[in-house]
């Protein structure tokens, strides 16, 4: 009986193969890191192979860990890093070069060009995006333009771009045509493809001006599908071992979206790692930012409307943490800092402003740089230790007001996952700050899990998002305590904190 379904996560650092039953419960995982190579400053690479190497090894791991096999698998689903870019031979399968990944910013001056030339306007109404190094479209033009033979290669069909969910699917239904075989498939999600800048989000096509904005041979491009419908199935002799439906295809932050059960307007996730991601589901209405968030897909379920939505994202927020405990050496351990900010009633004053490289959403100012303020001599590291722990809090609700205000719509609750949320005082002083209630799901694997779902909804595995939405089970939730005037006169220090941050860095 085939009552599992199984995932793909292919991320920044690691790949990995999830397999979940029937109540989305975890029942094997197999992961693996991969090298991320830096060439040059601003470079970031992958090894394609060696991520479908991975990908095949963390497939085979988790089913002979769980003692499952091809016949017990209802589908797979896939979730990948998106915007990392991958031009392949169709005819081999070898990559022309590593993937770019979407930290590369080698491509800014495609970027800078493209504003210098007056097509913001154009990229932003159409693709939702603002040009920019960390979006596809300028990783497929670099590549074509400095990589020798691709050019022509693209032309005559032979070289293909994907990103890493195009990349793998393409692997497990077929790869290269050969002994009378047929080519693997060539296809995308919405969610991956509105990363390009190479979509418009309304019709959801490969648009033609854009295309030429970048100078992109069409015939390079997959084809862009729904998030979730059964696209193809996998090889018998592939490392999964049989067929087995390849029917899910979701962007890493719209899974998480997803597997949290975010399906109303208006609900929204923070993913707290590294940095923070927020995505807020706006429904089947295409909000345009007037805070510089992004406009992007949330998903698309077969040939339902699709679910569009305004995404956010905060540089700095577990790499305070690892900064407080690197840096300035006062934790020897993330997790030591919420025994040390509990030390303390309150921030004594302190306010903490992360903007080491500049602030992002929603100020976008790069000449800000981090600041702590409000130093009395009765202050300690656990005093700057709770006023790191707000920042990652502030900021994110500086996010969520863009969203709320964007969007027109009213918060009621925020699902979190990543990291951070191990820190149940963080969590606490994130409900307080926002005044409403915080919650956490059983599953931590929100990514991963979003796949799965996208995957077991499109061979009935599951029959409808309600049934999805019953399977989402907090296990934990933190509830406001402050009043609302502690709430004000704490957000005011934080807005006095980050005008002190502007400014500093001089043209
Ligand atoms: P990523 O996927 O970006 O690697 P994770 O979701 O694994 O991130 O979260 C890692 C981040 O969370 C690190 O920056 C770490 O400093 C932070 N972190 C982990 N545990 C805690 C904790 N208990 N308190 C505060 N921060 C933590």
């Amino acid at each position: 009986m085939a009552d599992h379904v199984g995932a793909i996560d292919q991320g920044t650092t690691s790949t990995r193969f999830m397999i979940f039953d029937h109540d989305g419960a975890e029942v094997a995982r197999h992961q693996l890191e991969h090298e991320q190579i830096m060439p040059r400053a601003g470079w970031v690479e992958h090894d394609p192979a060696e991520i479908w190497e991975h990908t095949q090894t963390a497939i085979k791991g988790a089913l002979e860990k769980a003692g499952l096999g091809a016949a017990d698998l209802a589908a797979i689903g896939i979730t990948n890093q998106r915007e990392t870019t991958v031009v392949w031979d169709r005819r081999t399968g070898e990559a022309y070069t590593n993937a770019l990944v979407w930290q590369d910013t080698r491509t800014d001056k495609i970027a800078a060009a493209l504003t210098r030339a007056g097509h913001d306007e154009t990229i932003k109404r159409k693709a939702g995006l603002p040009p920019a190094a960390y979006f596809s479209g300028g990783k497929i033009q670099w590549i074509l333009e400095n990589v020798d033979g691709v050019r022509e290669a693209a032309e005559q069909g032979h070289a293909i771009f994907g990103n890493t969910d195009t990349w793998l699917i393409w692997w497990l239904t077929g790869g290269p045509a050969r002994d009378g075989r047929d080519e693997g498939l060539h296809l995308t999600d919405v969610t991956n493809a509105g990363r390009t800048m190479l979509m418009d989000l309304e019709s959801l096509a490969w648009d033609d001006e854009l295309i030429a904005l970048f100078d992109i041979p069409k015939q390079m491009l997959p084809e862009i599908r729904s998030s979730s419908e059964v696209y193809g199935h996998t090889l018998a002799d592939g490392p999964v071992g049989g067929e087995v439906p390849v029917a899910g295809d979701l962007g890493d932050q719209h899974a998480a979206l997803f597997g949290q059960a975010c399906f109303e307007p208006g609900t929204l996730k923070n993913t707290y790692g590294t940095g923070n991601f927020l995505v807020l589901n706006t429904g089947h209405e295409i909000v345009r930012s007037e805070n510089g968030l992004l406009t992007t897909m949330g998903y698309k379920l077969g040939d339902a409307p699709a679910v569009y939505a305004l995404e956010g994202s905060i540089a700095v927020t577990g790499s305070a943490i690892q900064w407080l405990r690197d840096q300035l050496g006062v934790i020897s351990a993330a997790a030591e800092s919420e025994e040390l900010a509990g030390s303390v009633e309150d921030n004594g004053g302190v306010s903490f402003v992360p903007a080491f490289s500049g602030l992002f959403a929603p100020y976008w100012r790069p000449d800000a740089r981090g600041a702590i303020v409000g130093l009395s001599r009765f202050n300690t590291k656990a005093h700057i230790t709770r006023a790191v722990l707000e920042a990652v809090c502030y900021q994110s609700k500086d996010v969520v007001d863009a969203m709320v205000a964007d969007a027109g719509l009213e918060l009621d609750a925020l699902k979190v996952d990543g990291g951070i949320t191990a820190n149940e005082l963080c969590m606490q002083i994130q409900a307080d700050i926002l005044g409403v209630s915080v919650s956490k799901p059983e599953v931590a694997e929100t990514t991963c899990l979003g796949a799965a779902y996208a995957a077991g909804l499109a061979v009935g595995f599951w029959s409808d998002t309600d049934e999805l939405a019953t399977n989402w089970a907090e296990a934990s939730r933190w509830t406001p305590q402050w009043d609302d005037a502690q709430r004000e006169a704490g957000y005011a220090q934080w807005t006095k904190a980050v005008e002190r941050s502007l400014g500093w860095i001089e043209e």
